[in-house]
């Protein structure tokens, strides 16, 4: 396993997209058990200093991949810095694309009703040989009957990748609370908003404001109403800065 780096009270793996990647394919070909993979930003940081119940349930996973510029800020801040923002959605392509080399089946869950089909229509197309062995929308009861019939659909889809893109935290806490039912499944990703950028609806910022590291401020400007959820970026920043002062 790769160094741990704790960026306030959040255990990250230092490591690039590619040892994020062979991590997973190397559980995939020979790890025992469930590898869940969490991609936090700062946002979730800020929610579990704001909530300190979040912490066990986000170093929980088997990796935990820096996905924002504001941890890897903060990293510096704190002078371990990370070795760079690992985005979820390309890790999870990096894994459809092994998968589609090795024939392994994925399973594709969450987004609204529709896009997870379109995401594997266009991930399959993109990716041959890749089999997206089923899908299912996230707007499901997350307990009781309804949550047992999507458990029992995955399982039944012989999908040994599954990627569960439900939002923050509702995403982390059901890999949690169902990874033992999960049978036959050994890797699960928890991937925010991907499928909706898979199935090509929602288009990720241009290569420019990625470099400029201004990836947020495109979404913001995409989607200004994230900017209830984006107040948390300034209040992680300074927090951060006054963390260092006072450590
Ligand atoms: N979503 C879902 N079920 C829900 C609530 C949200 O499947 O009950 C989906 C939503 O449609 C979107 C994703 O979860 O595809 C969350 O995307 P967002 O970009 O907000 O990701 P986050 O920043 O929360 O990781």
């Amino acid at each position: 396993m790769s160094d741990k780096i704790n960026i306030r009270g959040v255990l990250f793996d230092n490591v690039t997209l590619s040892e994020a990647t062979s991590l997973t394919v190397e559980h995939l070909a020979h790890g025992d058990g469930l590898f869940s993979v969490f991609t936090p930003n700062s946002e979730i940081v800020q929610l579990c200093i704001e909530d300190n119940g979040f912490y066990p349930l986000i170093n929980s996973a088997s990796l935990v991949i820096p996905d924002g510029i504001g941890v890897i800020k903060a990293s510096r801040i704190l002078r371990t810095p990370l070795k760079e923002k690992v985005a979820g959605v390309e890790l999870g392509e990096a894994v459809l694309k092994h998968c589609a080399e090795r024939g392994i089946g994925v399973f594709f869950l969450g987004a609204k009703p529709g896009v997870a089909d379109e995401a594997a229509q266009a991930m399959e197309k993109k990716y041959p040989g890749l089999s997206v062995c089923g899908t299912h929308d996230g707007y499901f009861e997350k307990t009781g009957e309804e949550n047992d019939a999507v458990i029992a659909e995955v399982v039944a889809s012989g999908a040994k990748v599954l990627f569960v893109c439900l939002g923050v935290p509702a995403q982390e806490k059901w890999i949690d609370a169902n990874r033992a039912r999960l049978n036959g499944v050994k890797v699960a990703l928890a991937l925010g908003g991907s499928l909706d950028v898979y199935s090509g609806n929602v288009k990720r910022a241009p290569k420019l404001f990625i470099r400029l590291e201004l990836e947020w401020f495109y979404r913001l400007l995409k989607e200004p109403k994230r900017i209830g959820r984006m107040m948390k970026l300034p209040k992680f920043y300074f927090g951060t800065w006054l963390y260092r002062m006072k450590h």
